[in-house]
């Protein structure tokens, strides 16, 4: 008979470690299923001069702080290393490559259907992340264009760009980010919906992060936040974005209402061409493999009472973003969300 596991943690990033360190003080059986070849999450898959916003002793998963870095915020593969270390040094049973295709319930007991075989457990945690869900509006002519087009989820750096005419898409933190990276070696181009708004220069992660936790406490103790506060969503001024801005690229040329073969037309009727599009527009849930055992919008989002589902007995989902827990997508505030879910998981169990 194959083994029922108590809890089947789908996810392997920073979601899926930070409930695994709770549930390793339990006595529960569990195990970790990742799709990726190599620890690190969606980590391993951004572009490669990204860094944290948040500072090395913000960013920390529960029980081990990130080791501080020498230079301003922690870039990508000081995040990944920390990452890998965290899982090694709690001996986190961890499979990989296991990508999970589906999940079915029968007796009570969820079937985890994956590219390796089959999987079965008492309660499932989904901690996919949302990098696997890449959006692109469906805009008009998108597939006509000729040029070549990819999601800011696939972008590298701007080693096939130099020179080319690039036209980057979307007005928040990525798209700064990727234009400013850009626009150093390519004509570069920037469409944006509305008007990028932009977080004061003097205002990093460190600042972020306190002004995030005296909104959860003030939303905790019922509290009203004070209004004036800055709205975090807006462009963080990094120091490349700051560099672009002083360079003068740092401008919207607004939205265009379709694609061309060789381009797009701008709202005011106008063509231009481009050699290469970056969808900088975001991203949807990756919960696909959750679809036979609860509803699911368009969006990948899932009806949920803190972390556990509404309509499907027996899961729970971490760190996708807001509607699983206050920043739970962040390496700070996902242990949050994780504790909540391990602790429910284990009454659950009981019962
Ligand atoms: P992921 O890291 O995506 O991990 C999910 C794991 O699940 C992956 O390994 C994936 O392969 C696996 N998986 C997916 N589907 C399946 C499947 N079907 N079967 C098996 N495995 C599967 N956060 C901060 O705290 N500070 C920051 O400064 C910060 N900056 C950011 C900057 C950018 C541009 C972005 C996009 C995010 C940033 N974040 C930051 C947010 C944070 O890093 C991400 O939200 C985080 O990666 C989410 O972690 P996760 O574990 O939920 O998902």
């Amino acid at each position: 008979m194959a083994e029922v596991y108590d809890v089947i943690v789908i996810g392997g990033g920073q979601s899926g470690l930070a409930c695994a360190y709770y549930l390793r003080r339990t006595k529960l059986n569990y195990l970790i299923l990742d799709g990726q070849e190599k620890c690190g999450g969606a980590w391993q898959k951004t572009w490669d001069s990204l860094r944290l916003f948040s500072p090395a002793d913000q960013s920390s998963l529960p029980g081990w702080l990130m080791p501080k870095n020498e230079d301003g915020f922690p870039p990508k593969d000081h995040v990944i290393n920390y990452l890998c270390k965290y899982e090694e040094r709690y001996e986190f049973p961890v499979k990989r490559p296991v990508k999970v295709e589906n999940i079915i319930k029968e007796s009570g007991i969820f079937k985890i259907k994956t590219s390796t075989g089959d999987f079965s457990a008492k309660t499932v945690i989904s901690a996919t992340g949302t990098w696997k869900a890449p959006f692109i509006p469906k805009i008009k002519g998108i597939d006509i264009f000729l040029g070549k087009q990819i999601h800011s989820a696939h972008y590298k750096n701007t080693d096939e760009l130099k020179n080319k005419n690039v036209l980057i898409v979307g007005e928040g933190n990525s798209g700064a980010q990727i234009l400013a990276e850009i626009s150093k070696v390519a004509n570069t181009s920037w469409a944006t919906l509305k008007d990028p708004e932009y977080l004061p220069d003097d205002v990093d992660g460190r600042v972020i992060f306190n002004v995030a936790t005296a909104k959860y406490k003030a939303e905790k103790e019922g509290k009203k936040f004070n209004p004036e506060a800055y709205n975090l969503g807006n462009i963080v001024m990094v120091p490349t974005v700051k560099e672009a801005r002083e360079r003068g690229v740092l401008k919207t040329k607004g939205s265009f209402t379709e694609l061309t073969e060789s381009g797009v037309k701008w709202k005011d009727g106008t063509k231009e061409d481009f050699d290469f599009i970056i969808w900088c527009t975001g991203f949807h849930y990756a919960t696909n493999h959750l679809e036979n055992i609860v509803k699911i919008d368009d969006r990948g989002k899932v009806k949920t009472k803190g972390t556990k589902a509404q309509n499907s007995p027996g899961l729970w989902l971490v760190g996708y973003g807001g509607w699983t827990g206050y920043a739970s997508a962040t390496l700070i505030g996902v242990g949050r969300s994780a504790r909540a879910t391990v602790k429910e998981i284990t009454e659950y169990l009981k019962e």
